[in-house]
């Protein structure tokens, strides 16, 4: 189902794709440099499975996912800021009609911000590299889909006691329309527990 009625125009997705390319840059660079430093010994990126049990490899995909909730609600909280937000988060905002192009559509500065959110992983929680790809396949999966525009899911499974604690595509489609809602990244549990959950989407 498409959430808003009209199609995002060429002009807008030329817009993102350039700002996108810039952020791929940064962020491969950023990626490198995580990198050189797991190499080095510096993080707690681990290369053997062996180090850690195949169960703890699932704990820390499981924290990182829970740690990157967190830390995408606040530091998106903190880009929102009057006075920040101008400098830093409009540009993700100019997107109002989000296309999947829009989800790395960000200002350099945004990027630093999100950059160092992703690069902290490898500091707080001892992942291995495979169980990273994988976290960072769902942050794909997920952002991606919640810019697409064309909501999947169904009124019901919306509803249901567990798929509903999981953001939905019209959540953050919301959230580009609304900007003082739906800050949230996987889960509905901190715009819940803040108060800043749109309410058609409570429930
Ligand atoms: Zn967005
Ligand atoms: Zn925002």
């Amino acid at each position: 189902m498409k959430i808003q009625k009209k199609s995002p125009d060429g002009k807008q997705i030329k817009m993102e794709i350039k700002y996108s390319i810039l952020s791929l840059i940064m962020y491969s660079m950023a990626f490198l440099l995580v990198f050189e430093l797991s190499i080095r010994g510096y993080t707690l990126i681990y290369f053997s499975f062996n180090e850690h049990s195949v169960l703890y490899a699932f704990i820390s995909l499981l924290l990182a996912i829970i740690y990157n909730d967190a830390a995408f609600y606040w530091s998106h909280r903190f880009m929102h800021i009057k006075g920040i937000f101008k400098y830093v988060h409009l540009q993700h905002h100019k997107s109002k009609n989000p296309s999947p192009f829009s989800m790395l559509s960000f200002h350099p500065y945004e990027t630093v911000i999100n950059a160092i959110v992703y690069i902290l992983i490898a500091f707080i929680i001892p992942i291995h590299p495979i169980t990273l790809g994988v976290f960072l396949l769902y942050n794909l999966f997920n952002n991606v889909a919640g810019h697409d525009g064309y909501e999947i899911m169904s009124e019901k499974s919306r509803k249901h006691w567990l798929l509903g604690k999981f953001n939905t595509i019209t959540n953050h489609d919301t959230h580009h329309a609304k900007p003082n809602f739906n800050y949230g990244n996987y889960f509905i549990f901190w715009d819940w527990a803040m108060n800043t959950l749109y309410k058609n989407e409570e429930g």
